[in-house]
Formats: C-alpha cells, sequence, structure tokens
C-alpha cells in the first residue's frame, strides 16, 4: 500500500498505474471504523485499484465545532487499509490542500442546504463540496462512495457532481450499526458509558416511527410525533430534530411511504448523533446493517 502526502507525489504514483485503470475512492477523515471499512469491502469488490483519502478537512467544521479535538490516530488508521487491500491512501496537510493562495469554493443553494444539517451547520456543506471537488480533481476516480450515514452530505455529493456534470458514478453504502443499533461514527468516542447507553435511543426512535407508518399511520405528524416520544423518554438525550423529507433535496414531506426519508439528530453528551431510516422508492426499507464481529 503506497501512502501519499502530496498531490505531485500522488501524480507520479497514478502516472505509474498507466491509464485506463478504474479507481474506487472512499474519501474519509479518518479514525476508521467499521463503516468506512464497509465502503473500502464495495470498493475493492468492483474496481482495480481503490484509493482512500484521510483529510480533516477545516473547511467543514465552524469556529466552535471540534477540528481540533477531533479524533486521529493515523498508524492505526493505516494498518486497518492495508489489511483491507487498499492500493494507496492520500494523506495530505492542510497546507498542501489550502495552500496561501488558494481562493475557489464550490456553493450550493436551496433546502438542500438550508435545512437541518445545513441549518444547523452554516458554511458546512460548501466545505465538503469544495474539498470532494478537489479530491475527485486530484484522485480522478471513477467512482466514489459515500455513507448512507450522512444522507443529508450525500445528496449534496450527488446533487454537485449532476450539475457540474463530474465524471464520477456516486455509490451509497448502508449505515453501520454497533449490534445493539448505535451508527457508527468516529465521534462515538466521546461518550461516556451511561451516554453511550443512552444513545441507542436514536434507533429505538427511528423504529417507533417505521412502526407508526406500518401500522397505517403514513402521514408525516404521526410519525414524527411517535419519534419524539420517544428520545423525549430518554433523559441523556436532547433532540435537535427530526423530520420526514425526499431522500434527494431534503424537502419535507407531508406523507412517509416509498422514497421518502426519516432523519434524527439527537445530542448526547458531547457528540450530535446522526441517523436515518430510507423508505425506498421500491417500498423496501433500508435501515442498515449490523458490523461484522472482528471489524474495527
Ligand atoms: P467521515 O470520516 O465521518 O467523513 O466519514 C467518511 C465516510 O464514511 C462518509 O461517506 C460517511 O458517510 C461514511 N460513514 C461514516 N459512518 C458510517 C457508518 N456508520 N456506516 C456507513 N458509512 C459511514
Amino acid at each position: 500500500m503506497e501512502v501519499v502526502r502530496s498531490v505531485a507525489a500522488w501524480r507520479a504514483l497514478r502516472a505509474n498505474w498507466g491509464t485506463g485503470v478504474e479507481i474506487g475512492f472512499v474519501p474519509t477523515m479518518g479514525y476508521l471504523h467499521a463503516g468506512h471499512l464497509s465502503l473500502v469491502q464495495m470498493a475493492r469488490a468492483a474496481h482495480a485499484r481503490v484509493v482512500v483519502s484521510i483529510f480533516v478537512n477545516p473547511l467543514q467544521f465552524g469556529p466552535s465545532e471540534d477540528l481540533a479535538a477531533y479524533p486521529r490516530d493515523e498508524a492505526r488508521d493505516l494498518t486497518l487499509l492495508e489489511l483491507s487491500g487498499v492500493d494507496a491512501v492520500f494523506l495530505p496537510s492542510p497546507a498542501e490542500m489550502y495552500p496561501p493562495d488558494f481562493a475557489t469554493g464550490v456553493t450550493l443553494s436551496g433546502p438542500l442546504v438550508e435545512r437541518l444539517e445545513g441549518a444547523r451547520r452554516p458554511g458546512h456543506f460548501a466545505g465538503v463540496a469544495t474539498v470532494v471537488t478537489k479530491l475527485f480533481g486530484i484522485v480522478g476516480p471513477s467512482h466514489a462512495y459515500f455513507g448512507q450515514k450522512d444522507a443529508q452530505q450525500l445528496a449534496v455529493v450527488r446533487r454537485f457532481v449532476a450539475d457540474l456534470a463530474l465524471p464520477v458514478e456516486i455509490v451509497a453504502g448502508p449505515i453501520i450499526r454497533e449490534p445493539d443499533g448505535l451508527a457508527l461514527s468516529s465521534r462515538n468516542v466521546y461518550l461516556t458509558p451511561p451516554q453511550r447507553a443512552a444513545a441507542t435511543v436514536l434507533r429505538r426512535a427511528l423504529a417507533a416511527g417505521r412502526f407508526a407508518s406500518d401500522t397505517g399511520m403514513h402521514d408525516a405528524k404521526s410519525m414524527l410525533a411517535a419519534m419524539r416520544a420517544v428520545i423525549a423518554a430518554e433523559p441523556l438525550a436532547t433532540l435537535d430534530y427530526v423530520d420526514v423529507v425526499d431522500p434527494a433535496t431534503f424537502v419535507p414531506r407531508d406523507h412517509g411511504g416509498p422514497g421518502s426519508l426519516l432523519v434524527l439528530v439527537a445530542q448526547v453528551g458531547k457528540p450530535r448523533l446522526l441517523d436515518n431510516y430510507l423508505w425506498r422508492a421500491d417500498g423496501t426499507w433500508d435501515t442498515g446493517s449490523v458490523a461484522e464481529e472482528g471489524h474495527a
């Protein structure tokens, strides 16, 4: 496995691989877990070469967010990626990605970037869009893999890739969960043991929303009430938002039903925890899957 830290070193390696080599790309912020590794496995199964980036992108953190404290463990990450059969890791410094004369940004407009995460984290999606566009420009993948866990980010990436006609196919991977249902996240390390136990409330609330619709209460009001009641019963959790939206536009829907997304964010201790259930257009649910034993 090659580890490259500069655009120039990456270009030299890429030239060695020759033209016409299909690259599957997984962008991450590191501190890897089985959710990241499931995306790597999907890419490994589909492409001749797999490239993973590890970059804690300052542009997507707000001034009061955890940029400096964001968990990092480069040595462990590199071991996990080597064991996963990754061909190359791109690990640039902030100065490599954003030299002093850097002057370009990718911004979107409309409900997709203004509602929910967009409203809570001003500038976040512009930071994501700018870094992902730059990473695509550097790596040149045919396919790029993103987690359904960050559903709004996934929709944003699909939007700007389509709008800018970027020659990359976006592939989504299901949410990978702990055995008790908590979605894996690098920020779960912030949870104390009681908070960790309470954090299953997100999954339980989503299940209650689904149950409401399964028992005939498809209207968003009933589904939202069911989810809110579960969060309200957990004293260690504070609801940030819950919504039933169109998964591509994040415009709210009056009714659940196929082609809708239940999104939920709650604060448990320090971290804001994100989770969602996707009601696919074909009528089946994507509620994620439990991490295979022995994975990070
Ligand atoms: P991050 O390092 O948090 O930026 O995440 C890198 C990629 O991994 C993103 O596409 C995330 O959506 C994805 N990801 C994070 N957590 C999970 C999870 N529990 N299951 C599946 N994908 C995930």
